[in-house]
Order: C-alpha cells, then sequence, then structure tokens
C-alpha cells in the first residue's frame, strides 16, 4: 500500500488549458497541504487562477464538492508562481503539462532532476511521445511516469498511467493511488495502467488512426467543395460536434503536432494534408483563434445545416479503430482488449471498437480493404490479428 500522507506538495508545472484543470482536481482531492501551479508566463497564472475560481465555485453551486469543502478553503490551498526552483523545492509529486515539443519536456525534466527533492515522482501529461526520453532527460527515470490527463479534467473519468522503460514499480503505484484520488464527477477515476509506452498510448493512439481518415477527406472536400459540416453530419447529428469540429475545438495546432509525431514514429502517411497545412499558415487554429475549419461564435462553430454528404458513415471509424487495437494487442502493447475499450469509455465517452467489432470484423476488414483503393493510404490494411479475429479469445 502506497502512504499518501507522505504527499503533501503537489506541483503543476504549465498552467494551459491541461495544467489548470490538473491543479483544480488536485485541490478538488483535498488529498494534499498545497498545490503550486508555475508557469514562464505570469498571464497564464493569472488567467488560469480565475478559471479555477469559477470552476471551483461553479461544482460547489452545483452541490458536488465534497461534503464539508468548500471553494474558499481550496482555494486557499492553491499557490502560483513563475520561478521554478522555488516552486519544486518542496515537491513530492510533479505533474508536467508543457507543450508537446520533446526538447521544452527534456529541459524542463533536466531541471527537475537537478532541483526537485530526491524522493519526488515526476509525471508528464504527453499525450503521445515517450516517456522514456522525457526520463532520459531527468537523469532519474526510476521515478518518471506517464500520467495521461482528458479534458475536461474535472468531469472525465479517465488518466492513463503509462511506465517508461525504467519506471520504477513504486513511482507506478504512487501515480496510480493518487490518481484514484482525484475527483471526477462523471463517476469513479478509472486508471488505464500501461506497461508498455508506444506512440499515443490507447486513446490516442485509436483516435489519430481515425485523423489519417480526417485528414483526407478535409482535403478531398476542400478539392470538390463538399461543405465541411456535411461531412462532420456523416458521422454524428448536430449539435453534437462532428471530428472535424472537433479537431478545431482542440486546437489545429496540437492535431499537426500530434500528426508530425506520428509521421516520425509510425508512418509517413500521418503527415496533415494542404487542407490543414495551410490553415495553420493562416494563423486559424481553430476556437482559440476564432476560426480554423470553421467560425467560432461564443465557443460554437458555426454550422447552419443538419444534412448529410452521405459519403461516410461511422462504420469506418469504428473499423480504423478496431485495426488499431488489434496492432496493439500484436505490439503487445496490451494483453486484452477489454482495457482498450474500457479506456475508450472512460476517456471519450464513447464506446471503444471491440464491443461492435467482435460482430463484425470479417464485414469491416473488407471495409478497410475498399478504403485502401480509395483513400491510396495503406495504413488501413487490416491486420492478421483483425482480419482472422485472432483477438476474439483475447479479453483481459
Ligand atoms: P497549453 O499551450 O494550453 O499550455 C502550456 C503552458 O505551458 C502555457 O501556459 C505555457 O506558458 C507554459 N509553459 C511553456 N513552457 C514552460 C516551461 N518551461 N515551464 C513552465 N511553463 C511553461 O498546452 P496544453 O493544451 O495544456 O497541453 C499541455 C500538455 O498536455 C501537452 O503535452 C499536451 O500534449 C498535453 N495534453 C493536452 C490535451 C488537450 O486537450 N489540450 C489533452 C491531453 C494532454
Amino acid at each position: 500500500m502506497v502512504d499518501l500522507n507522505r504527499v503533501k506538495t503537489f506541483v503543476v508545472v504549465g498552467a494551459g488549458t491541461m495544467g489548470r484543470e490538473i491543479a483544480q482536481v488536485a485541490l478538488m482531492s483535498n488529498l494534499f497541504e498545497r498545490v503550486i501551479l508555475n508557469d514562464i508566463n505570469e498571464n497564464a497564472l493569472i488567467t488560469a487562477k480565475e478559471y479555477i475560481t469559477k470552476g471551483l465555485e461553479k461544482i460547489e453551486s452545483k452541490g458536488k464538492l465534497r461534503q464539508g469543502l468548500t471553494s474558499k478553503s481550496l482555494i486557499n490551498n492553491l499557490f502560483t508562481s513563475k520561478n521554478l526552483i522555488t516552486s519544486i523545492k518542496e515537491a513530492d509529486f510533479i505533474v508536467e503539462a508543457i507543450p508537446e515539443v520533446m526538447e521544452l519536456k527534456q529541459d524542463l525534466f533536466k531541471e527537475l532532476g537537478e532541483y526537485a527533492p530526491e524522493h519526488a515522482v515526476l509525471a508528464t501529461n504527453t499525450s503521445t511521445m515517450s516517456i522514456s526520453k522525457i526520463a532520459e532527460a531527468s537523469n532519474r527515470p526510476k521515478q518518471v511516469i506517464g500520467m495521461h490527463f482528458f479534458t475536461p479534467i474535472p468531469l472525465l473519468r479517465l488518466i492513463e498511467l503509462i511506465k517508461g522503460e525504467k519506471t520504477s514499480q513504486e513511482a507506478f503505484n504512487i501515480g496510480i493511488a493518487i490518481g484514484q484520488k482525484l475527483p471526477a464527477l462523471k463517476g469513479k477515476r478509472y486508471i488505464a495502467k500501461i506497461e508498455k509506452e508506444s506512440p499515443g498510448f490507447i486513446v490516442n493512439r485509436l483516435t489519430i488512426a481515425t485523423s489519417l481518415l480526417f485528414n483526407w477527406i478535409l482535403d478531398m472536400a476542400t478539392d470538390k467543395g463538399i461543405p465541411y459540416e456535411k461531412i462532420d453530419n456523416d458521422f454524428v447529428s448536430p449539435p453534437e460536434l462532428g471530428p472535424l469540429a472537433k479537431w478545431d475545438f482542440l486546437g489545429l495546432d496540437v492535431i499537426c503536432d500530434v500528426m508530425n509525431y506520428f509521421v516520425k514514429e509510425i508512418s509517413p502517411e500521418f503527415a496533415p494534408g494542404k487542407t490543414l497545412t495551410n490553415l495553420l499558415k493562416e494563423g486559424n487554429l481553430g476556437r482559440k483563434t476564432g476560426k480554423g475549419i470553421y467560425e467560432w461564435v461564443e465557443g460554437k462553430p458555426n454550422i447552419k445545416t443538419s444534412e448529410k454528404a452521405g459519403l461516410f458513415n461511422s462504420e469506418q471509424y469504428y473499423a480504423i479503430q478496431l485495426n488499431e487495437g488489434c496492432r496493439l494487442l500484436e505490439e503487445g502493447i496490451v494483453s486484452g482488449y477489454k482495457i482498450i475499450d474500457d479506456t475508450m469509455l472512460a476517456g471519450m465517452d464513447m464506446p471503444g471498437p471491440f464491443g461492435a467489432g467482435k460482430r463484425n470484423y470479417e464485414k469491416w476488414s473488407l471495409m478497410l480493404e475498399e478504403l485502401v483503393k480509395t483513400t491510396q493510404i495503406n495504413y488501413f490494411k487490416p491486420c492478421e490479428m483483425m482480419k482472422s479475429g485472432a483477438f476474439l479469445p483475447l479479453r483481459k
């Protein structure tokens, strides 16, 4: 059993979209004497504190803070600082949430290795990158874990906990124990324990595989003048955000960073297409800049029709995910498919591919063969594990 009483100071480095929400759930757990939020940008710290205060007050007004806790008492435990060394000097547990750029993360982990207390566990919230490569820079790779959160963190249940090559079981166990104590409004936290790393872990590995299709669709729609919203409507009914609107929501720069990482690690076919590249060049990054694939007004995409293009269907989406899930089994990243489906449900709030894939894998394999012909993207080729149904007995 991990003794969490010894974890008194929880530090988050990077106070952007993710860091502020990680700090918020750390406060809500009421487990730590202090939560310290560090950023190189003073404005980010000010905005983050306002965001957390509002977030806590909203949850309090709905009566959903744990009994005996108030937003006021919790916010008193939050400290912000621009100075890294003073922020981490008493840290017991540190979560990094700075941009998804390997060199930046390695520079930071070098400093964490130099200045954090010897016993501190160092966690990275990277969405895709190698925990081992980040850990190497710290000079204490045993204490480094991947701790991948899903936004909105106060709501969604999933945390992916990932071991690097040298991560100790002790550091991993501390990560699991802390993760389980961070509250989520949708229910009990689900910690996906991933013992072997691979780009994108589980959720992003599966979703980025589907990005290959959307990247192709986006260029095809641009070339043929098909309204993007009709394509999104092939997959969902408004007001639910379709896959292209979700890209805008997350930020097209973030999507391109991740795709470019997959280019290096998995296949050159992941390269962002010309529509994405142009939008990025123009600085149209989606919701955060007010324009991306869509115009964004008051936090919502300007989608006017519920008409469909009638070119795609959500089965293709699940077929691609089933193929990628089977690749994870083939690569020994997971030993059974249940963890994949449970992880997708807890992180994306939608079913994983294996539930329906068990019945449809033969039909879906043929569908993927067709998709290879239509798109000329070879990565869609169904793997052996999927085609043969060899995954069927591998549940746990
Ligand atoms: P963001 O750009 O919103 O925030 C990053 C913050 O880090 C900024 O405030 C920036 O000033 C600060 N920063 C940069 N360098 C720093 C340094 N050396 N020290 C301290 N602060 C520094 O980014 P984000 O969306 O919060 O993403 C952070 C990490 O979380 C990335 O690795 C990303 O891949 C991952 N992630 C993002 C999401 C998402 O949906 N946005 C989901 C899961 C994981």
